[in-house]
């Protein structure tokens, strides 16, 4: 049986090591800033913002720059280590998991989880190939649509919005 701590300590290591590597490929040089957002970024499963980054280490870090937060994101999206998702202009989020799996993006919290379970894939290749000669060698799924806490919300707001119509509608 493997031990999931360890697993999750080494994926975080190696992780790491991947990001402080694309750095110093990059021919940047390794500051205790840019080694704590790599750090931050090995430990999330959150697919952050790079306000998300900035904020999250304006804190312990009083010395970092948001401009040295954006570039430092920058190279590591440019050389492959993290990869963009994007809702439009304002809502650009960062992947740091480069294992394949599926992303359930919620459209109101914009909040990105990953999803562990098995999503199927390697049926759905076969179908493909099977039926245009397709063959598939690698997937990216994202799911979009609104999160088990959104979609309450939501019911929720739906209803005020009926309610206040039917106020405001003439008798
Ligand atoms: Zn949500
Ligand atoms: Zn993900």
């Amino acid at each position: 049986m493997t031990n999931l701590t360890t697993q999750r300590a080494t994926n975080h290591t190696a992780k790491l090591d991947h990001f402080l590597h694309t750095l110093q490929q990059a021919g940047l040089r390794l500051t205790s800033q840019r080694r704590a957002i790599c750090e931050y970024l090995a430990n999330t499963d959150r697919h952050p913002s790079a306000y998300q980054v900035f904020e999250a280490l304006a804190t312990t870090h009083p010395d970092i720059s948001r401009a040295t937060v954006y570039n430092t994101l920058n190279t590591l999206q440019e050389l492959g280590a993290i990869v963009e998702l994007s809702f439009g202009s304002d809502h650009t989020h960062y992947e740091t998991n480069p294992e394949p799996h599926v992303n359930l993006i919620c459209l109101r919290c914009h909040r990105i989880v990953d999803y562990h379970g098995d999503p199927g894939i390697d049926a759905l290749a076969q179908r493909v190939l099977a039926e245009t000669g397709f063959q598939t060698v690698a997937a990216k799924i994202d799911l979009i649509g609104f999160c088990d806490e959104c979609r309450s919300q939501r019911l929720q707001e739906i209803r005020e919005l009926a309610k206040s119509a039917t106020r405001q509608s003439p008798q």
